[in-house]
């Protein structure tokens, strides 16, 4: 029987390379957006996880900054394919680009509470159904988007940093804590990502970012995707941090 995974943001960008990655894996994929405009993108790649994959998929709309939203998506996913959950994707996040005396407290708590207390809302709520079955030979697995902007600072992204230098306390006390009961935590930090968070920047501003990356250029969907991919056939891999960057942050 196919296993369960749940994508937190899986609608576009990186997300969507990871839903299709977890298609690829075998996996019956839950799928969350939360933007109205995001469902038909959702659904398109639902279909495409069935098509290409043969797996099941189901799409919820949630805002996982909201814990109730939260406890909706899992028990959207319980109804759809049962209590055992087997892996978690944590990948929803916004940005905002502000220096720290012009931004609001409004939009300050927006980025925590979507980039950093979802993650906490999502690992509370889906721990439960991970230790009812895991095990050393059969493993259950959360992964954490991160950025390089919790390995470093980032100027006018103090709210981002926080919340991503967050998820990686997150990930490494998740590690300790259920490491004995086959539940392995890992956290991806990546570089530059091509995906809507960058499309607003002009062409000029794309090639200054490239030139301040020592590959040279920005990455892809694919190297996060990958990345995902690799974690989750890694079975003595908990508590760490993968970085695709460029070369641009070395740990
Ligand atoms: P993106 O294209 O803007 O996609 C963001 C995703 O998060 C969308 O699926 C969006 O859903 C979802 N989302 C946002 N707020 C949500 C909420 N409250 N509830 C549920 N879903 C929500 O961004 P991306 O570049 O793929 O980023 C994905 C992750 O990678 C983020 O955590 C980001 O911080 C991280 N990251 C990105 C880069 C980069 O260069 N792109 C670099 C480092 C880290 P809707 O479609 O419904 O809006």
């Amino acid at each position: 029987m196919a296993k369960t995974a749940i994508i937190t943001g899986g609608s576009r960008g990186i997300g969507e390379a990871m839903s299709l990655k977890l298609g690829e894996l075998g996996y019956n994929v839950v799928i969350n957006y939360r933007s109205e405009s995001s469902k038909a993108l959702s659904d398109a790649i639902a279909e495409k996880l069935t098509k290409e994959y043969g797996v099941e998929a189901l799409v919820v709309k949630a805002d996982v900054s909201k814990y109730e939203d939260c406890e909706a998506l899992v028990k959207a996913a319980i109804e759809k394919f049962g209590e055992n959950i087997d892996v978690l994707v944590n990948n929803a996040g916004i940005t905002n680009n502000c220096n720290f005396i012009d931004i609001t407290r409004e939009q300050y708590e927006n980025v925590i509470n979507t980039n950093l207390m979802s993650f906490l809302h999502m690992s509370h709520l889906v721990l439960p159904h991970m230790v009812n079955h895991s095990s050393k030979d059969d493993q259950c697995c959360i992964i954490n988007t991160s950025s390089i902007g919790g390995l470093i600072g980032v100027i006018n992204q103090a709210d981002y940093c926080t919340s991503k230098a967050g998820i990686i306390g997150l990930t490494r006390a998740l590690a300790l804590e259920f490491a004995g009961k086959g539940i392995r935590v890992n956290a991806i930090a990546p570089g530059m990502i091509m995906t809507d968070m960058l499309r607003g920047v002009n062409q000029e501003e794309l090639k200054a970012l490239a030139a301040t990356i020592p590959q040279g250029f920005i990455g892809d969907t694919s190297d996060i995707a990958g990345a995902l991919g690799y974690l989750l056939t890694a079975p003595y891999v908990t508590g760490q941090v993968i970085s695709p960057n460029g070369g641009i942050v070395q740990q």
